[in-house]
């Protein structure tokens, strides 16, 4: 099966068309104006990652949400996951922005971090 896309890698943003066999694998790569082309294709199409970012409620605090992301990116097929865990939390301590939330996020070795500072409310 042959598809295309973007590499994201740089902004020439060459079009690779990428090959793959019946399991999915890339076997061939072309359109890529450099070496990270093959790379980026083969991680992308085997195992795409993304960057988690959602909200967590809060109890206490002066913002009823905080807005949180992952440190790095987690493999897309544990997004929806990810985002239901991520719905069950409930903040009740003050956080600075790039604070953990929680560590280790699901076991995938990725940390939970606010991306908004929270203080407790002052009435
Ligand atoms: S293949 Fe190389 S030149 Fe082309 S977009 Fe990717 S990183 Fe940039």
């Amino acid at each position: 099966m042959i598809k295309k896309i973007t590499c994201i890698e740089c902004p020439v943003g060459c079009q690779l068309e990428v090959e793959t066999d019946q399991s999915g694998h890339v076997i061939k790569v072309t359109g890529n104006k450099c070496e990270k082309g093959p790379v980026y294709a083969k991680q992308e199409t085997e195992n795409p990652m993304r960057i988690l970012t959602s909200i967590v409620l809060t109890e206490g605090l002066d913002l009823k949400m905080v807005p949180v992301k992952t440190n790095k990116p987690i493999p897309k097929a544990k997004l929806m996951e990810a985002m239901a865990a991520v719905k069950k939390l409930k903040l009740t301590k003050q956080v600075k922005v790039d604070e953990t939330i929680a560590s280790d996020f699901l076991g995938l070795g990725v940390d939970l971090i606010a991306t908004r500072p929270a203080s407790f409310n002052s009435h």
